[in-house]
């Protein structure tokens, strides 16, 4: 594995390789990896000549400066755990390279209602920071497949329009959630939670198990009522949204029409962390 702080050396090395654009793969993250992260990089492997990860805390995806101050930083761990799956390169570079000017989101991407709803109602301006930084991302690595976890659902839906808006030639293959035993998502917040606080964050996944056995019998705003009473009795403090969407188009689904696909989406605190997940609700 190489690492490059540089984005010139990247490119220079990428050059160098003389490999077609669609045979790099491209897994962007914000380290503290886990085995979510990994199995990205393990999909790209199987396919490509070449596997960029990148590591960077993108400042301007933070509506909330504690919540960047506090984003768990693990990079030995990580550099170790990048081994391992083997990834070919790492780029790790500093704030100055991704923003020369400082951090501030100079361009404006034109997402529709898909940056007001759900994660953009309640983190303002947090697509318009990932826009900014996979597109100066991609311009850097170039690749032709980009790897992304469904466990960011909306963030897939957003980074597809970003790469038609800009006619980039790059597919996105999307992956499972990775889920620890209980069920709970594999997240690098998970590893701010308190030991007691962990335990309980399994019912975030419980109230999917919840949604999933009576979305056919109960109405999607009716489940969704009830299943936020599960969290805030299971101990979680604050919901952000628990919804049931078209999984085309995220709008939220009053009643169910069989011939579509739906998702559940939740964003719920406990012990003062932001959680996020979502499943695909089965069709029949
Ligand atoms: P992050 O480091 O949180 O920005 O995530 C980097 C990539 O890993 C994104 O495409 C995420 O959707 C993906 N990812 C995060 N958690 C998981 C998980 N539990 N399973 C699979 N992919 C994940």
């Amino acid at each position: 594995m190489v690492i490059f702080k540089k984005s010139a050396d990247l490119h220079q090395y990428i050059s160098s390789r003389r490999i077609k654009t669609t045979e790099i793969g491209f897994v962007p993250t914000m380290g503290a990896l886990h085995e979510g992260h990994l199995s990205l990089i393990r999909k790209s492997k199987l396919q490509q000549a070449l596997t960029v990860t990148s590591i960077f805390v993108n400042p301007t995806q933070f509506n909330d400066p504690k919540d960047f101050e506090k984003y768990p930083v693990t990079l030995d761990a990580d550099i170790y755990k990048l081994l391992q799956a083997g990834t070919d390169v790492l780029y790790l570079p500093f704030v100055k390279e991704i923003y020369p000017e400082g951090p501030r989101l100079n361009q404006k991407y034109e997402l529709g209602y898909l940056e007001n709803i759900l994660e953009g109602k309640y983190r303002p301006g947090h697509f318009q920071g990932v826009c900014t930084v996979v597109h100066r991302l991609l311009n850097m690595v170039a690749p032709g497949q980009l790897f992304l976890g469904q466990k960011d659902y909306q963030q897939c839906l957003v980074l597809k329009s970003l790469i038609n808006q800009l006619s980039l030639p790059v597919n996105i293959h999307i992956s499972p959630t990775l889920r620890e035993p209980d069920g709970l998502a594999m997240s690098s917040r998970n590893l701010r939670l308190s030991a007691f606080a962990r335990k309980k964050a399994s019912a975030l996944y419980q109230s999917f198990r919840f949604i999933e056995k009576n979305f056919k019998q109960t109405s999607p705003d009716v489940l969704c009522l009830q299943a936020t009473g599960l969290l805030i009795k299971a101990g979680f403090e604050k919901v952000d949204y628990i919804e049931i969407c078209d999984a085309d188009t995220l709008l939220t689904a009053h009643s169910i029409n069989p011939s579509k696909k739906y998702i559940a989406l939740i964003a719920a605190f406990i012990d003062g962390v932001r959680l996020i997940d979502n499943v695909i609700l089965p069709a029949d």
